[in-house]
């Protein structure tokens, strides 16, 4: 099945924008192997290498375009709004919705974020310790 060209011409395909050296954007591209949980049309889940939490699965947008939630927020409200549905889909499959679980979006250097592609941190499956304290 073709992609379809609007008047505009453009293209009512998902935005896949690739960056090379994105370390999520060769996840998703298969190019680095990880543990998928959830896939559609426009968002990956799937697990932390380096977990935070008994749970801890990553959910991202198909496209590189947006680092963080703002950008994502104010460029594509639909795309963010899907993003929030597929963690909260993460968490109930994942069997977290009864108990509760946390998302976080870290943003920038201060909040340790290291890729900045956007991604929400789905972490759960214990009670979590409470967060914003100092770095050590
Ligand atoms: P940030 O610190 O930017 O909010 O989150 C980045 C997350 O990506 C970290 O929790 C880190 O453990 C995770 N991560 C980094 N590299 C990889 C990888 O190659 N595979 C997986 N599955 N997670 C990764
Ligand atoms: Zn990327």
């Amino acid at each position: 099945m073709g992609q379809t060209i609007t008047a505009s011409g453009e293209s009512d395909a998902p935005d896949t924008t690739f960056e090379p050296g994105c370390i999520f954007c060769s996840i998703i591209a298969g190019k680095i192997p990880s543990a998928l949980v959830r896939e559609t049309e426009r968002i990956f889940a799937f697990r932390d290498i380096a977990p935070q939490a008994p749970t801890h699965v990553l959910v991202i947008p198909k496209t590189h375009a947006y680092a963080n939630a703002e950008q994502i927020a104010a460029g594509d409200p639909g795309l963010a709004a899907e993003l929030l549905r597929e963690a909260a889909a993460v968490a109930a499959a994942e069997g977290l919705a009864e108990d509760g679980y946390r998302i976080v979006f870290n943003t920038g250097d201060h909040a340790g974020q290291t890729v900045y592609h956007v991604h929400a941190h789905v972490l759960g499956g214990d009670p979590l310790g409470r967060f914003g304290t100092p770095a050590e």
